[in-house]
């Protein structure tokens, strides 16, 4: 660096990379002991250290400030609704197929496949979140695809390939495939039932019952993807239907972008507006049962939101923590003042917490045939969903203040907190919002016997703190008495607390657990960040969160 003439740059830190992402983080590798003992954690390795390169991380930060254009037309005047993307973004999305985020356990005979994909979907979000939408989506869609065995067969394949193949080709000619989901219309994203677009009976083939859709989604993320799960109504009420963007004659399905959403974050990834003008598409599942079949990729999608901000978060930690380990304020390096010490451990805290439930939903996911895992599933989906996407968006703010005016500041991509904070709440919003996902929790509740699987869950933490205690004997009743819809938020926080330091409890040291549950369960803690108590173990709470 050149020395100016007026003054030397001094007390700015190194920027973070070339980090081993994996093998710096000590909360994902204990909460994939615990959930996965046998795991192999070789290719998390590897991606942990490409995920954390300095070449990716500029990737990163290109594809965000050179963002996706929407081509409607060529210049003969043809539509070719095509979004153009900078060579950065293919680049991240061909490292996440490689990889096998987007598909690989449905092709996997291991038992921890879904694991061991969900941790790496962690640490590429430390990476570049966006992408990670068609990746996501990619993913959730098999589920259900698979409620049309004709079209499964042909395109499964595709779906778990290592190729990212960016062309708009027919599915024959294509090395990799990605799919995306169109649920949501101006009227109503929530209420998908008020759904107006219409599917008219076309006929049949050989991937069954053929329909023409007419109508429009409001919100239509990557819409370059080969194929979408969309909703439309048929005679029969709404249905979920496989429209490719490519038809297997070669010409181009009548799906036309509108325009590109101007969004708050999630800049590289491009989300559409699209209206189809009796576009071609064919029926997955029962005619009249498109809500509950769509759904199947809806909650895999969900699982995915959780994972993602617990990767936000554990990059927002680390970004903070290497910041705070080099910058000096009145004497002292940042992390040696007392008071931000406390910041930045209550910060870890919720960080570890999040993985820890996280990669616990993750093993749900794994384990479906076991009906004790399907019930955990079903219960902790909404939770995570709701409890660590909630929680992101204050951690961010958090983070990134801990780095000063620096944190507020983009700098052609290069502040990756502003990156990060901007992209939090996508993940509380998209997939069902915070309200859905508590009233959802009803829902799991009602069905089966959640509370005794719940009550299973916690039981082997007994006895680790008198405060996880006391939690684990009254929840029951605390369920029943919060189990109405004014107070589902508050059921869902209380229940993911008690997981949280439930999970803490057998995977984390003693100064972790003892700190969450005196703050978390025991009420000795403020309302906001960095109000631990004095007798919270700092150094060692900060020792477990370094990302060297
Ligand atoms: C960047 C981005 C990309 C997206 N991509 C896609 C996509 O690819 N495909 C797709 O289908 N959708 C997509 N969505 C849409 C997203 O899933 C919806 O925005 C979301 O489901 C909420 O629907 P809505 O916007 O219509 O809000 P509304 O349904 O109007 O909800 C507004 C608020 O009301 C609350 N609410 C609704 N009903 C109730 C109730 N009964 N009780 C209490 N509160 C309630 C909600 O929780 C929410 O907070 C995307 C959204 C974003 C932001």
């Amino acid at each position: 660096m050149s020395e100016f003439a007026t003054h030397e740059v001094f007390n700015q830190p190194q920027p973070l990379v070339d980090v081993n992402l994996f093998e710096t983080n000590r909360a994902l590798q204990d909460a994939l002991r615990f959930n996965a003992p046998q795991l192999d954690p070789a290719p998390l390795r590897a991606l942990g250290a490409l995920a954390g390169s300095a070449e990716m991380q500029t990737h990163a930060r290109l594809a965000n400030v050179h963002t996706p254009e929407l081509r409607t037309h060529d210049r003969f005047g043809h539509r070719i609704d095509e979004v153009e993307f900078h060579p950065s973004y293919h680049a991240l999305m061909s490292a996440a197929v490689a990889a096998g985020l987007h598909g690989a356990p449905w092709g996997a005979s291991s038992a921890d496949a879904h694991i061991l994909r969900a941790a790496g979907f962690m640490l590429f979000t430390e990476l570049e979140p966006s992408i990670l939408c068609p990746i996501s989506m990619t993913y959730a869609v098999t589920p259900a695809l698979r409620g049309n065995g004709a079209i499964y067969r042909d395109w499964g394949p595709l779906l778990t390939s290592r190729s990212y193949d960016p062309q708009l080709k027919p599915w024959r000619a294509k090395a990799g495939v990605t799919m995306g989901m169109g649920m949501t219309e101006k009227q109503g994203g929530s209420d998908v039932r008020s759904n107006t677009t219409r599917a008219v009976a076309d006929g049949s083939d050989g991937w069954g019952r053929r329909f023409r859709v007419t109508g429009h989604k409001w919100f239509f993320s990557a819409p370059m993807c080969d194929a979408f799960l969309v909703l439309a109504n048929t005679e029969a009420g709404l249905s979920c239907l496989f429209l490719p963007r490519v038809l297997p004659d070669g010409s181009r399905n009548a799906l036309r972008i509108q325009r590109l959403k101007d969004k708050l974050g999630n800049k590289a990834n491009a989300s559409s507006e699209v209206e189809f003008e009796q576009a071609t598409a064919w029926l997955v599942g029962e005619e009249g049962r498109g809500v509950p079949m769509i759904l199947q990729m809806g909650t895999m999608t969900r699982l995915d939101c959780a994972l993602g901000t617990s990767g936000l978060m554990r990059q927002a930690l680390s970004l903070a923590l290497h910041h705070t380990q080099q910058r000096v304020a009145f004497g002292k390096r940042l992390i040696e003042q007392p008071l931000m010490r406390n910041v930045l451990a209550d910060l870890a805290l919720e960080s570890e917490a999040a993985t820890a439930l996280a990669l616990r939903l993750a093993r749900g996911y794994d384990r479906r045939d076991d009906p004790h895992e399907a019930a955990i599933a079903r219960l902790l989906t909404p939770i995570s969903k709701f409890w660590i996407c909630k929680r992101g968006s204050a951690f961010g703010q958090e983070a990134m203040e801990c780095l000063g005016g620096n944190g507020y500041v983009e700098e052609n991509g290069e502040g990756v907190m502003a990156r990060i904070y901007r992209e939090m709440p996508v993940n509380s919003i998209w997939e069902g919002a915070g309200n859905i996902m508590a009233l959802d929790l009803l829902r799991a509740l009602r069905g089966g016997d959640a509370a005794a699987a719940l009550a299973h869950e916690l039981a082997p933490a007994r006895g680790v703190h008198p405060a996880l205690d006391h939690v684990i004997a009254t929840l029951p009743m605390r369920i029943e008495l919060l189990a109405t819809e004014v107070e589902a938020r508050r059921l869902a926080q209380e229940v993911a607390l008690a997981v949280q330091a439930a999970l803490l409890a057998q995977t984390a040291p003693p100064a972790v657990v003892d700190a969450f549950c005196a703050s978390r369960l025991g009420g000795d803690w403020g309302q906001a960040f960095g109000t631990l108590s004095a007798r919270a173990d700092f150094e060692a709470l900060l020792q477990r969160a370094l990302p060297q």
